[in-house]
């Protein structure tokens, strides 16, 4: 059935500026602040709306929520653990107010303390995650990593085709959009000195991903199917997973990344909701060799959302560096859940599955300094006339993302985090 809230005749009474990455048809939800505590908000054009009011004055008494406190939270977990047919009936009932000809909002006396501009509030992090798991699903990019630092004969490994591979992150140091990180510190060994060293990383690096945010948890010892997966994802947000090459070069035989990965992750603070990102839907790659039963997947599972990542040095303009797409995916999300459950891992509410750097074949379609500038050996040139390997002190590292059809944009809106000195 069509989702009433996507359909691209709607306007909004609040006036959305052309390129707006949030239009009435996408409606992402977050956690904002005017000062005080945080409280649950959808954007719409250069607004937020204040969903507790909404709920004060009972705009939502009749959808069958049974504890409105869930608008008055911090953090969206107790929001989306309503389940998907209540949180995509509160966005259909938010895209009714929002509609130019209904008066229900606008002309009511909270109209003016429910719509807040943007600028005036700071957003926090959408949701507390319990867990983060981080895949490596762009086959570009592992073809890239692979070939850069074992063999570019093969590649890939020989269980890459086979099966989304990825490692468990760390939950505690996933950042919203804004919070700056220092250069971290760690243990690596230039390939010419015979002992290790400890300092500052000399190769930070961004990695362009997208992650997905699961509403529905699952007792221990259950599955899900790659056709029951897309009932647990309530929505996206883009995912910059930090990481420090040179540490991580030392450290990862053989169980993998740990802290060249786990100071920090930064994301954009709007939930774009699956519903909103129906109509972008798209076949991914042919999967040769065939996959085992419990992968397989029918219809369109991949999202055509451009994305672009651009490094601003302090004081001066931004440069883009990559302009990639998340419908260059290897495995889908539904093969990413399905396999992350199939042994019986049980989820929750507010987990984080991202999805590896999103490189695609051209080498501006590559989603991380490391393949951008292979290995250092090619740098780039900024705006200003600097060069940049990887990452410098005092650069802010910019994410843009959206889909687009009929002049509707959904959007992601930016992901900002600059790099302060290492501490
Ligand atoms: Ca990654």
């Amino acid at each position: 059935m069509a989702i009433q809230a996507n359909d691209v005749t709607l306007k909004s009474w609040v006036e959305v500026p052309a390129h707006s990455d949030f239009p009435i048809q996408n409606l992402p939800f977050g956690i904002f602040s005017d000062g005080g505590d945080g409280r649950v908000g959808v954007a719409i054009g250069d607004h937020v709306l204040d969903l507790s009011l909404l709920a004060e004055v009972g705009m939502f008494d009749d959808l069958d929520i049974p504890d409105l406190s869930v608008f008055y939270e911090s953090t969206l977990n107790a929001f989306i653990g309503l389940g998907k047919a209540t949180t995509s009936s509160v966005r259909n009932r938010i895209s009714q107010l929002l509609q130019h000809g209904n008066a229900t909002l606008s002309g009511h006396e909270i109209r003016q303390q429910a719509l807040i501009d943007r600028k005036d509030l700071k957003m926090l992090m959408p949701v507390k995650v319990g867990d983060y798991t981080d895949f490596y699903s762009s086959k570009e990019h592992a073809t890239n990593v692979g070939t850069m630092f074992r063999d570019p004969e093969n590649a890939l490994l020989p269980n890459w085709t086979h099966l989304p591979v990825a490692y468990h992150g760390r939950a505690s140091s996933i950042i919203v959009s804004g919070v700056p990180i220092h250069r971290p510190h760690g243990q690596s060994k230039p390939p010419e000195a015979e002992q290790p060293v400890f300092g500052p990383t000399r190769r930070l690096d961004f990695e362009l991903e997208m992650a997905f945010i699961t509403g529905k948890s699952t007792e221990l010892g259950t599955a899900i199917s790659t056709a029951d997966a897309e009932d647990y994802i309530f929505g996206f947000v883009m995912f910059n997973d930090w990481s420090a090459r040179d540490i991580q070069a030392w450290e990862y035989v053989p169980l993998g990344p740990f802290l060249a990965k786990n100071f920090a992750s930064s994301i954009s603070p709007w939930v774009v909701t699956l519903d909103a990102l129906e109509p972008f839907r798209i076949a991914g790659p042919v999967q040769d060799p065939p996959v085992l039963p419990y992968l397989q997947i029918s219809g369109k599972r991949n999202f055509d959302i451009h994305l672009e990542a651009a490094i601003q040095p302090e004081n001066t303009t931004a440069t883009t560096v990559c302009r990639t797409n998340f419908r260059h995916m290897y495995w889908s999300i539904n093969q990413q859940l399905a396999h992350h459950t199939v042994n019986g891992c049980n989820i929750n509410i507010g987990d984080m599955y991202a999805s590896g750097t999103i490189s695609g074949s051209g080498e501006e379609a590559y989603g991380s300094m490391l393949e951008l500038s292979w290995k250092g050996t090619k740098p780039l040139t900024m705006a200003d006339g600097s060069d940049r390997s990887f990452i410098e002190d005092g650069d802010v590292v910019i994410f843009s993302g959206y889909a687009q059809h009929e002049n509707i944009r959904i959007g992601f809106g930016d992901l900002k985090t600059k790099v302060l000195p290492a501490l």
